[in-house]
C-alpha cells in the first residue's frame, strides 16, 4: 500500500491506519481525521461526561473536532476520528461509513453496538 500520508510532527511517511507514528524518535498519536480526510496528531479537548459521552480531540491539521469512532473504541481495525462538535456526534469516522454502507448498515451496526455495549458494561 503507498504510503502517501505524513506524521504532521515528524513529517515520517505513515500508513493511512497507523495509530502510531513509526518513527523511533517520534511516536506521535494518530488518527485519520474525517474532516480534512488526511492522518493527523491529535490532542484532547472535552472530557466525556455521562454513559454515551466520548472524549473529544482536536485535529492537529484542521483544529476541527472529533470523537474517536465506535469501531476503534470497540477494538476494531480503525484509526478514525468521527465527525463531531457541531449538533450530534457521528457514530462512525468517514471510512467505517463508508465500508458500513457497502457491507449493510444492519450487520455492521449490531455488531458495533454489541461490542460498546460490553464495552460500557465493563466500564462500570
Ligand atoms: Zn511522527
Ligand atoms: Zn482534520
Ligand atoms: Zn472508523
Amino acid at each position: 500500500m503507498a504510503k502517501d500520508h505524513q506524521c504532521p510532527a515528524c513529517k515520517n511517511p505513515v500508513d493511512r491506519a497507523a495509530t502510531i507514528c513509526s518513527n523511533p524518535e517520534c511516536r506521535a498519536e494518530l488518527a485519520f481525521c474525517s474532516h480534512c480526510c488526511d492522518v493527523t496528531n491529535y490532542r484532547l479537548v472535552k472530557e466525556a461526561h455521562g454513559r454515551l459521552a466520548r472524549n473529544q480531540y482536536e485535529c492537529a491539521r484542521c483544529q476541527r473536532v472529533g470523537v474517536k469512532c465506535l469501531t476503534w473504541i470497540a477494538g476494531g481495525y480503525c484509526n478514525g476520528l468521527a465527525r463531531a462538535g457541531s449538533g450530534i456526534d457521528r457514530p462512525l469516522c468517514s471510512s467505517c461509513m463508508s465500508r458500513a454502507s457497502e457491507i449493510g448498515r444492519s450487520v455492521l451496526g449490531w455488531s458495533i453496538m454489541g461490542a460498546l455495549g460490553g464495552l460500557l458494561r465493563r466500564r462500570k
